[in-house]
Parts: C-alpha cells; sequence; structure tokens
C-alpha cells in the first residue's frame, strides 16, 4: 500500500466505496487523515464498515469541515450531470480529486523523480499497459502495475527511485487527478466513447490530452485527427513528443510496415522489430500497442534487445484474441472482450483466412454489418444467443453458418469443421460482437466457459506462454 501523508491530521470526506474507494480511504487512514466516508449501495457501506473505516452520511454533513472530497471515478463530476456530492464540494469551494492525484501528489512529496507511465486512450489501454510491464520486468526493472486495470493505484507499493509504476488511466481518473504529470504519458487513440459521461467529443479529447501534456515525454499514436492536433499542441508547448502511426508514414517517429515496426528520423529508417510469429500480438491494432509500449520503454532506457526478447514472451491478456491451444491443427482463440462490432472487426482483421467464427449473444446496435468486408475470410459461423437468428439473416448468402444456440454447441460443431479445412492453421475464434447477458454474467465467465470446453476436447494441446 501507498499511505498517502500529504492529508495527515486533515478531514478529509470520500465518496464511493467499491474497490479502489475502500484502498482509497485505507490508504488516507494509513497516513493519518481522518477519513468520513459514505456510498449509497449498502453492500458496499457494509465492506467498508468491515474494513473499520468510518461511516457519515455526506448528505448531511457540512462539507466546509473537510479538506478535500475524494471521488470514485465512477461518479459523475460532470455529465450527465455532477452528482450531489460535488455539488457540495463546490458550494464549500474545497478541491475535489482521485486516488490518482493522491499517487501523484505522494510522489511528488517523497520521490518525485520516480518513474512513473500513464496510459490512457480509446482502446488499446491495458493491452498497452500489461506490455509496457512486462518489458520492464524483463529488462530486468522492479515494475507495479495497476490503476484502471487489475490493482488499485494506491493498493500499490510506494514510489520510489528505483519501482516504475505502470498505470492506466481512464478519462474519469484523468479528470480527478489535476497534478498528473508522469514521466512518459501514453495517448494510443481517441474515437467517440463515454460520451454520456463527458458530453462533447471536444470535452473528452481535452480530457486525455491533459495526460500527455504534462508528460516529460508524451507518446502519441497521431492515427486520428483528435490526437494529430494534441500532438501538434504539445509539440507547440514545447514537449518531447513521439508520435506513432501504424497507418502512414511520418518524418520522424516510429512507423510501421506490415508487422514490422521501426524509428525514423527525419526520413532516415532503422528497424526495431518485427511482430509476425508472435501470436498474443496479433493484429494491426496490436503493433499500434506495441509501438506506444516499445516508445514507453525506449524513454526509460530499456535496450532494443531487451525489448525484442520482452515482445516474443509477452502472455498477452485474457479474453483479448488470448491464444487457448490446439484442437489439431486448428488454433484456438478466445476473445470474449469483443461486446461490440468494432472489436470483432480487430479480430477478424488479424486472421487472414480460415476463421471458424462463434459470434452471438446480446447484439448492440448495427449488428454484424460492418464487418462484412471481413466475410470473405470466415470459412463457417456459428451463433448463438439472441442474436442468431438477426446475424444469420446478415450473413445469409455470403458465409455458411449454422444456429448452434450455445456456446457449447458452437465449440464442439466448429472444432469438428476446422479439421476439414484447407487452411494450413485454420482458427476457432469465439469473437461474439455482442454482450454476454443473455447467457453468461459476463464476458469473463463467456470467455472462461470458451477455454474449459477447448481445454477438454480430445487431443487438446495448451498454448506455452513465454
Ligand atoms: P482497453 O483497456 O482500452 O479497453 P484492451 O487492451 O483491453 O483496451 O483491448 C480491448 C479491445 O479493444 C481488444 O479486444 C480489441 O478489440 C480492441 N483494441 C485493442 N487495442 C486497440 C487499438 N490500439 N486500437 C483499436 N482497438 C484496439
Amino acid at each position: 500500500m501507498t499511505p498517502v501523508s500529504t492529508f495527515a491530521d486533515k478531514r478529509v470526506a470520500v465518496f464511493g466505496l467499491g474497490g479502489s474507494g475502500i484502498v482509497t480511504a485505507q490508504a488516507l487512514i494509513a497516513g493519518g487523515t481522518q477519513v468520513e466516508a459514505w456510498d449509497d449501495s449498502e453492500a458496499s457501506r457494509h465492506s467498508a464498515s468491515e474494513a473499520e473505516i468510518t461511516l457519515v452520511d455526506l448528505s448531511k454533513t457540512d462539507f466546509s469541515r473537510y479538506a478535500a472530497l475524494v471521488l470514485s471515478p465512477g461518479v459523475p463530476l460532470t455529465h450527465p450531470k455532477p452528482h450531489w456530492t460535488v455539488e457540495k464540494a463546490r458550494a464549500a469551494a474545497i478541491e475535489i480529486i482521485g486516488d490518482v492525484e493522491l499517487y501523484c501528489r505522494e510522489r511528488l512529496a517523497h520521490a518525485p523523480l520516480a518513474p512513473f507511465i500513464a496510459i490512457t486512450g480509446t482502446n488499446g489501454k491495458s493491452t498497452t499497459t500489461a506490455l509496457i510491464a512486462h518489458l520492464l520486468r524483463v529488462a530486468g526493472r522492479d515494475v507495479v502495475l495497476g490503476g484502471n486495470i487489475g490493482t488499485a493505484i494506491l493498493a500499490l507499493d510506494p514510489p520510489s527511485n528505483d519501482r516504475v509504476h505502470v498505470i492506466e488511466c481512464s478519462s474519469y481518473q484523468i479528470d480527478l487527478a489535476p497534478s498528473l504529470k508522469p514521466t512518459v504519458g501514453v495517448l494510443l487513440n481517441l474515437t467517440p466513447d463515454h460520451l454520456d459521461r463527458h458530453g462533447t467529443m471536444a470535452h473528452y479529447a481535452s480530457v486525455k490530452e491533459r495526460l500527455v501534456v504534462a508528460s516529460d515525454t508524451a507518446i502519441i499514436g497521431v492515427d486520428d485527427d483528435w490526437c494529430r492536433d494534441i500532438a501538434d499542441r504539445c509539440e507547440a508547448a514545447q514537449h518531447t513528443v513521439v508520435r506513432l502511426s501504424v497507418e502512414r508514414a511520418l518524418e520522424t517517429g516510429i512507423n510501421r510496415r506490415g508487422t514490422e515496426i521501426y524509428w525514423t528520423c527525419l526520413g532516415e529508417q532503422r528497424s526495431i522489430t518485427d511482430l509476425s510469429g508472435i501470436p498474443t500480438l496479433r493484429g494491426v491494432h496490436n503493433v499500434q500497442n506495441a509501438a506506444a509500449a516499445i516508445a514507453a520503454v525506449s524513454a526509460l532506457g530499456v535496450s532494443n534487445d531487451d525489448i525484442r526478447e520482452g515482445l516474443k514472451s509477452f502472455p498477452g491478456l485474457e479474453h483479448r484474441l488470448e491464444v487457448i491451444g490446439h484442437i489439431g491443427k486448428a488454433v484456438c482463440i478466445n476473445d470474449s472482450k469483443a461486446t461490440n462490432a468494432d472489436a470483432t472487426e480487430k479480430a477478424l482483421a488479424s486472421f487472414s483466412e480460415g476463421i471458424f467464427w462463434i459470434a452471438g449473444g446480446r447484439a448492440k446496435e448495427g449488428g454484424i454489418l460492418p464487418l462484412h468486408p471481413y466475410f470473405d475470410r470466415i470459412e463457417k459461423a456459428y451463433l448463438i444467443g439472441e442474436a442468431a437468428d438477426d446475424f444469420a439473416k446478415t450473413l445469409k448468402g455470403h458465409v455458411p453458418y449454422v444456429i448452434s444456440e450455445t456456446l457449447e454447441a458452437a465449440v464442439e460443431q466448429a472444432s469438428h469443421d476446422a479439421q476439414a479445412s484447407a487452411s494450413s492453421e485454420p482458427c476457432i475464434l469465439l469473437s461474439p460482437a455482442c454482450a454476454s447477458f443473455d447467457q453468461f454474467k459476463n464476458f469473463e465467465r463467456r470467455g472462461a466457459q470458451f477455454r474449459s470446453l477447448v481445454e477438454a476436447l480430445s487431443g487438446f494441446k495448451p498454448f506455452v506462454k513465454g
């Protein structure tokens, strides 16, 4: 844990007692803060009182008693409208901050040079965060990883000069962290997302911009207009900016040729690595993630040899194009995190042919119509859940399909059919393009069931990580 000392002997209100809220309250208490905490949910209040956190109904207290309101990132700060705690804090003119801010102040107070890599973007945050941490570990660094992925930031060991914090930041966390100033800030990409919580794309982008604009080194994917403008502004303000693109040639920055990643400096090119043959980093989207990770660890002095070693042994993340193993010649891939057509597009684009595609669940607007350009890569589709009939209508006349109804039947049928494929390495791909809630508790459960069904097939050979 990182005890928060910067509010020692002061009184602070904490609202939102989910996983990270409880850790935040505990870290404040450990640093000598008087915490008064609250949550609308009785279950969360119960967990907090079990953890010996003082509960006070914040709707009934005078906020001028507090030095700050520490808010959980799940609680609306601005849109659709500010939460009532936010209104009360503003009326009392106290600051409103989150756990990432508390970490930043702790770092500034006790270890201002402690290496700190912060990662944001609309897509690819978790993969890039995990890859950066992995590359640093392979290079022998002491690394802690958390934030919006896995462990809450204040549950990690404290900042220190010989420990790297690799932190995934959601836009909500950035919004609550005015002194966020990482050693390396990574902004991968920006597309419309979470606009219900940010109002407009311009506001969403301006929040994300804050992470890179304050970094010592800013690493920015410039394949969309929003990020390109942000990179221009950072450069105009004399910041160190590393641009990366997987779509167009840059004069200076990190580029891609197929699966090869190279540095280019005023047009002169130097190859870094080729991702072909790394099954955990398939697809152009992963080239973008890998390029960002390479730039980030290079900024901390990791050598190209260590980078190449680390990329080869990256285990990947569960449920995101996760390689489970082989049935005969067919590779089995769990992409259960793909809950919409956009994410499934990334998966289909990662295999040029021989796809035995398991899809369906609770459909999102637009269904699988946007996936039409990839239909010729699919040998057969296995449709499950509520969306099966609708998806069948879209596929009719383009892709052979069967209505499997359940994941169990789909895995059975796909693994049988894949063996007869003419492709040298057919792919049994669970990438549902749908939410899971009609048949599963969440996408993690869906992915876990896929894994156990595949593992139970006769002749299954697991993928050996690293
Ligand atoms: P996040 O943490 O931002 O949600 P993840 O790394 O968990 O991102 O990846 C989630 C999904 O987003 C992946 O399964 C893939 O479909 C898509 N994705 C990953 N990286 C990128 C990228 N760089 N650009 C676009 N989409 C991506």
